[in-house]
């Protein structure tokens, strides 16, 4: 491989995979990424994980887009399996960007004009930067003239947000993971950070080296247990019978913190009553977690002088997301344990820039910086910002999207760098919503599986080709640099936006994101002291931040929170079952999730030499016992059917499995997990259950 020497330039830049924020550098000869070197940026100092470091050169695939593409007259719209994306002639023509835009936005503007704004949506890209996503929701609320636009947040942390939103009047973090390092007590449940967040695993393992007691709470096992002073294994779905029973031991035991309780919070009382009745005893055969661990536990949490808890997926994709993430933020605030270093409450960000896509607005319900849409007075100040009055109705969010294409009220769509027809639940019911659609336009690297269903393809720019700052689960603004140039006939994605708002009747004029982040200043507060110039120099400014000097909060809400009043608020939950339990027929719980060396839809790892090297193909990973049980041999083929579907992949046997369990990554589109998944919502965040349906295995012989 090449090494610095053979580089004749090099780029600062940040990872574009997980929430982590790694800082990076590109090293480039002759507009060729060589290699990637870690950067001592707050996140990572100098670290960076295997997908960081060898996952640079997916823009330079063969299948990466040359033009602008628009679909054959007769061509039916779907997945092809002889569609060769290397090759898309066969499907699409190729036009001038200005043909395309055209009809792009013609397509759009055509069914607005005959159906109304809200026969339109859009998915944005938490893959983009906060420019892109700042104009993306300006273009949905401003031009189709609705608030229907989302994007990934929904199918990853929306339950948690509207959990921390309801108690704490913020969705972000309130420390940084580097603040584990200050612990003295770290709880990690529903997250496995050495495969999804493995830099801030690195911080995690360093905390345990010195001293801080990690606590894994999980129904499957992971490489942090190694690191653990306690790895519990709970059974799949019953996180708020265990945290309800935490919260009753430590009620019980009077190891609440009276004097925070009494300053900071509203409702303890409430809290209180609601779970008496949820002793250890009685909630130790749905957890499955005996008393006495409970006890300890809740014991070892309450009773430390500084306390986190970090959580992922695991608790948020439920229809109970928000019950499992109210009952952490409950656990925090009963103990005081946030406001101080080595405290806090941390939902680990997926996306590189879902933090940031949330903050900039890309969300249905909330204008950025999370002001409800139904609100006139906030509505009224983006009014005056964007010179156009805006619907004061929520819109609707992904999965509701592909419900409303079905009943016929969508039938639109701009999609941007997301891949729904891969990351949706239920992939026959939204692939059956995407090819019903009578126009949709998709800009994109490649002609990934939703692009399939696209009558537009606009070829899209890569992280590495552009100027942008995203916002990583600290709350860390960062600044990525172009290191390469556009190949072929792409275009930066901001102005793909721009030429389809100025379409619309938009008179947008943007020459480069900074001016956008000028004008995204103006109607968000938290970005205040941070500014373009400054992230240039500095390379990463944390929000909020009170100066223009000082590097940003890394620990927030020590006086208040932001509720009226200042006080959080706690929210009673009670166990409610999974949507779709095991039983009989479906006996087996399949969860899904991503692996080390794949990103999401594997729409950019799995066109990259190494990583894709690394993990060439789906597996389905069971306990050892489970595939005794089968007499499936490791490795050997194996049926999984839901209700929903039937996949055939080989198996895995991983001891870190429970029985009665099996795992499978979504990012294979010819295994793809999601055909099986359950798009049951949460009520709340709406997310869909991605952590449990209840499933059949077999034999693939025996299928
Ligand atoms: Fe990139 Fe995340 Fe790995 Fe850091 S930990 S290098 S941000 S994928």
């Amino acid at each position: 491989r090449g090494d610095s020497a053979a580089a004749d330039r090099t780029v600062d830049s940040v990872c574009p995979y997980c929430g982590v924020g790694c800082q990076l550098t590109y090293h480039v000869k002759d507009d060729a990424i060589l290699h990637v070197s870690g950067r001592d940026g707050p996140s990572n100092q100098n670290r960076l994980c295997v997908k960081g470091r060898f996952g640079f050169d997916y823009p330079r695939h063969a299948a990466r887009l040359t033009a602008p593409l628009i679909r054959r007259p007769g061509v039916p719209k779907g997945l092809d399996p002889d569609f060769d994306p290397a090759d898309p002639s066969t499907h699409f023509r190729e036009a001038s960007w200005e043909e395309a835009l055209d009809a792009a936005a013609g397509g759009l503007t055509a069914l607005k004009a005959a159906h109304g704004p809200k026969a339109l949506a859009g998915f944005g890209s938490a893959k983009c930067s906060n420019e892109e996503a700042w104009l993306f929701q300006k273009l949905v609320r401003t031009g189709f003239g609705s608030n229907n636009v989302d994007h990934c947040t929904r199918l990853c942390h929306a339950s948690s947000v509207a959990a921390l939103m309801e108690c704490l009047g913020s969705g972000a973090v309130t420390a940084s993971f580097m603040q584990a390092l200050e612990a003295d007590v770290v709880i990690l449940t529903g997250c496995n950070p050495a495969v999804n967040h493995p830099v801030a695993a690195t911080y995690f393992k360093q905390a345990a080296r010195r001293g801080t007691r990690l606590i894994i709470l999980d129904p499957r096992g992971q490489v942090l247990d190694a690191y653990a002073s306690l790895s519990v294994r709970f059974t799949p779905g019953a996180d708020v019978a265990l945290f309800n029973a935490m919260l009753n031991v430590i009620v019980a035991e009077e190891l609440y913190d009276d004097a925070y309780i009494a300053e900071h919070t509203e409702g303890f009382e409430a809290l209180k009553a609601s779970v008496v009745d949820m002793t250890p005893e009685a909630m130790s055969e749905l957890c499955g977690v005996a008393p006495e661990t409970i006890r300890d536990i809740a014991r070892r949490y309450a009773t430390a002088e500084r306390a986190m808890i970090f959580w992922g997926m695991g608790i948020s994709q439920h229809t109970h997301g928000t019950d499992n993430a109210r009952c952490l933020i409950s656990l925090a605030l009963a103990c005081g344990q946030t406001g101080r270093p080595g405290t806090g409450l941390h939902p680990l960000r997926g996306q590189n820039n879902v933090q940031g896509a949330s903050d900039a607005g890309l969300i249905p319900m909330v204008l950025p910086d999370y002001q409800p849409v139904g609100d006139a007075q906030l509505r009224a100040a983006f009014e005056e910002l964007w010179a156009t009055p805006l619907d004061d109705q929520p819109g609707l969010t992904v999965v509701e999207i592909m419900g409303a294409i079905h009943a016929g009220e969508i039938r639109g769509m701009l999609i941007q760098g997301e891949n729904p027809a891969m990351s949706d639940p239920d992939l026959h019911h939204a692939r059956g919503a995407l090819a019903r659609l009578e126009h949709l336009v998709v800009q994109d690297l490649f002609v990934t599986e939703t692009a399939q269903f696209a009558d537009v393809i606009l070829p899209a720019s890569a992280w590495p080709e552009k100027d942008g700052t995203v916002t990583n689960t600290n709350r860390q603004v960062q600044l990525g640099r172009a290191a390469v140039a556009l190949p072929f006939d792409a275009r930066p994605d901001w102005w793909i936006l721009q030429e389809i708002a100025r379409r619309f009747g938009l008179a947008w004029d943007y020459a480069h994101p900074r001016e956008v982040f000028a004008e995204m200043k103006l109607g968000m507060a938290s970005l205040d002291h941070i500014s373009w110039a400054r992230l240039e120099r500095e390379g990463s400014v944390t929000y909020p931040c009170p100066a223009d000097d000082t590097p940003g909060a890394d620990v927030v809400f020590h006086d208040a929170f932001p509720r009226q009043g200042g006080r959080a608020r706690f929210s009673p939950t009670r166990p409610l079952p999974p949507d779709e339990p095991v039983d009989a027929a479906y006996p087996t719980v399949l969860t899904t999730g991503r692996q080390l060396e794949h990103w999401h839809t594997g729409s950019m790892t799995r066109r990259s030499r190494v990583l894709d090297a690394l993990e060439p193909e789906a597996v389905a990973s069971l306990s050892p016992g489970e595939l005794d049980r089968l007499g499936v041999a490791p490795g050997a083929p194996l049926t999984i059917t839901t209700r929903r579907g039937t996949i055939t992949l080989r198996s895995l046997s991983d001891p870190a499995m429970p029985d009665g369990m099996v795992f499978v990554p979504f990012c294979y589109a010819e295994a793809a997990a999601n055909l099986l998944t359950n798009p049951a919502l949460d009520p709340y965040g709406k997310i869909p259950e991605f952590k449990y349906a209840a499933c059949r295995l077999s034999r693939a012989d025996e299928a």
